[in-house]
């Protein structure tokens, strides 16, 4: 199966390739997990096929009974690179996205406790939903962006791309120093402060405030 994104205002897809994610990217996120703000990033992958486009349903798994959105910018990779500097970094952007990171919070935990890996609480079918890429032509300041997440119309989450502890250039170089990457690829930089729990029936909304929303309902698997 091939997993493929929109780009806003062409008529063109991308497909996904890998999708890295990164953890405790807001310092009050990171406060709010009781976590220590990372001195260097913290990463993990999901598959492409976690990606799901803009009104199907999240389908979270019966082996857990806490799934918490997780609102996201999204960086799509527009070419392949190694060891990419940081003042390059944007050469290699597509553009940007709004995403939710969804999260079985309380298999997490668990899985945290054990020392084991976050794959099945991160990665599961339906846990990437993802707006459109806005071309990067579009967004001069991928970090004067404001994110938002509402669950039945109330705001959960809000905060501005400029609280991010890694920049985007940052991140790229860090990670483009570790894995190739390559057109297709996309980076969830992290969520601020507000996650929370959603139950089936719940409509998440998640917004990058003036260029792309997702609208999702939330359903348990059978
Ligand atoms: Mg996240």
């Amino acid at each position: 199966m091939t997993e493929r994104v929109q780009i806003y205002g062409t008529g063109q897809e991308i497909e996904v390739r890998k999708i890295f994610c990164l953890g405790k990217n807001y310092a009050a996120h990171a406060r709010e997990m009781k976590s220590e703000v990372p001195s260097s990033p913290v990463v993990f992958l999901k598959p492409p096929t976690a990606i799901l486009a803009d009104r199907k349903d999240i389908r979270i798994p019966s082996l857990s009974k806490e799934a918490h959105h997780e609102v996201e910018l999204v960086v799509a990779i527009s070419r392949d690179g190694k060891n990419i500097p940081a003042r390059d970094a944007y050469d290699y952007v597509l553009g940007y996205a709004i995403g939710l990171d969804m999260t079985l919070r309380d298999v997490q935990n668990e899985a945290k406790k054990k020392g084991e890996p976050w794959t099945v609480a991160k990665g599961f079918d339906t846990s990437a939903p993802v707006s459109a890429v806005i071309p990067r032509s579009m967004i001069p300041d991928p970090h004067a962006l404001t994110i938002r997440c509402t669950v039945n119309g109330k705001v959960r989450q809000e905060s501005t791309t400029q609280n991010m502890i890694f920049s985007i250039p940052a991140t790229i170089a860090f990670l483009s120093s570790l894995f190739t990457l390559e057109r297709g690829d996309l980076i969830f930089t992290g969520t601020p402060e507000g996650v929370g729990p959603v139950h089936a029936g719940d409509e998440i909304r998640a917004e990058l405030v003036g260029f792309a929303s997702i609208t999702h309902t939330v359903r348990t698997t059978e």
